[in-house]
């Protein structure tokens, strides 16, 4: 087994790839809800087990993530548990006043799944140019408009949803709100098939009328943006950990195949090309966990998201072109094998090119890296 990066998450990666193991060959091939529950019911959404306390929360949560991959579950079930955990689950506990978390943390039984409804059809890369409205109804709101593209959506008990609450693009424009996706005036639009991680369910959520009480707010009225620079910093910090598990998988896999496959009299890993790519693959793999964990420690040390946010982009970045780069290799390395499936060598390229786009697409993610440096560019 390779090994990289701080030792206390070895173990636990190794423990949980061992416990997730019987669970995930036992469901392999279920619908999705059944694989997500069998590993729910393992502990896997659980964000702080009692007993232990290091390392912190977001390391273990994180070491979980990368074992249940390890143990060969679907990336899309890995996309999914990261998403949950620390795109919506640690922000929201970092944003809710401590009982309106309390009556929340049931999510964390799987039981109840949650999705974050941002992206419209034509506001994508631009919230601020969102259409979705909250109008203010008496003690509620009432909502109106569309959320497009939503990992999870068709399958989602609660939504978190980001609606404009005054016009114009005033960093105080929008609202998050959170409220079950059975409200009445809340139904499913359409549902998309997708090349990238397509066993997680992709949908819209249509909003006519739906009424909203206060107590759906999250944050003050008027906070959305900040709300989101919460859910997205934390998701850039640490959600593509989803990928290590199918990246050290790709990585051993590949490498089994190079040193034993033959051609011109030899191994095919006694060429120096070949050896390099290897060599290429896993300084990839080290470097995106060496990244993933310095983050989920700097969160265990109690860093807001928001303080990381700047970090946060660049290991976003950086693991979404790892993982491409590593995926990039293991197919010119696999030969034909990579383009039949059933060869056990096929290297899906969709999944990790979608990295680049969910959490904040990387060229738009450089521009905020460019004007840290002062220089005046603007999206
Ligand atoms: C697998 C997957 C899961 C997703 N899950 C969710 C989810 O759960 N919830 C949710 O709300 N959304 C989700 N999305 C949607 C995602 O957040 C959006 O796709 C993303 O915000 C980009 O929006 P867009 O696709 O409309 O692209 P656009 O905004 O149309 O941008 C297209 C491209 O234009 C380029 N571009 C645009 N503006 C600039 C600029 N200023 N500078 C440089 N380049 C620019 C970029 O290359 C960009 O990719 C998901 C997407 C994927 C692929």
């Amino acid at each position: 087994m390779l090994r990289s990066g701080p030792a206390p998450a070895e173990e636990l990666v190794d423990a949980w790839r061992e416990r997730a193991r019987p669970a995930v060959e036992q469901t392999e091939g279920k619908d999705f809800r059944t694989q997500w529950q069998a590993l729910a019911d393992l502990g896997a959404l659980r964000m702080d087990p009692p007993g232990s306390e290091h390392p912190g929360p977001v390391t273990r949560a994180l070491a979980a993530v990368e074992g249940i991959g390890l143990a060969g579950a679907d990336p899309g079930i890995c996309y999914a548990l990261a998403s949950q955990l620390f795109g919506m689950q640690f922000p929201l506990r970092a944003t809710l006043p401590e009982q309106a978390w309390q009556a929340l943390a049931h999510v964390q039984d799987g039981r109840t799944m949650l999705c974050h409804a941002l992206t419209e059809r034509t506001a994508g890369s631009d919230p601020l140019s969102m259409d979705t409205r909250a109008r203010r109804d008496g003690d509620g709101y009432v909502l109106d408009g569309a959320k497009t593209f939503i990992t999870a959506a068709p399958i989602a008990d609660l939504a978190i949803v980001f609606a404009r609450t005054a016009e114009g693009r005033s960093p105080f424009a929008l609202s998050a709100f959170l409220f079950p996706v059975d409200t009445p005036g809340v139904s499913l639009g359409e549902t998309f098939d997708k090349t990238a991680l397509p066993t997680v369910p992709m949908g819209e959520l249509v909003f006519d009328g739906a009424r909203l009480p206060a107590t759906a707010l999250i944050g003050e009225e008027g906070s959305g943006l900040a709300v989101m620079s919460s859910t997205t910093a934390w998701e850039r910090a640490v959600v593509l950990g989803y990928a290590l598990g199918p990246m050290r998988r790709t990585l051993q896999r590949t490498a089994e195949w190079a040193g034993t496959r033959e051609h011109f009299g030899r191994r095919m890993g006694a060429s120096h090309q070949v050896a390099a790519r290897i060599s290429d693959m896993a300084l990839a793999l080290h470097r995106s966990r060496v990244q993933l964990y310095a983050m989920a420690a700097r969160l265990d040390a109690g860093t807001p998201a928001r303080q990381l946010a700047a970090e946060a982009a660049l290991t976003k970045i950086s693991v979404a072109e790892d993982y491409v780069r590593l995926s990039e290799h293991a197919t010119a390395l696999a030969g034909v094998r990579g383009f039949l499936p059933g060869s056990g060598l096929t290297a899906d390229l969709h999944s990790p090119m979608a990295a680049h786009v969910y959490a904040g697409h990387n060229d738009l993610l450089r521009v905020g890296v460019a004007r840290q440096f002062g220089l005046p560019v603007e999206n």
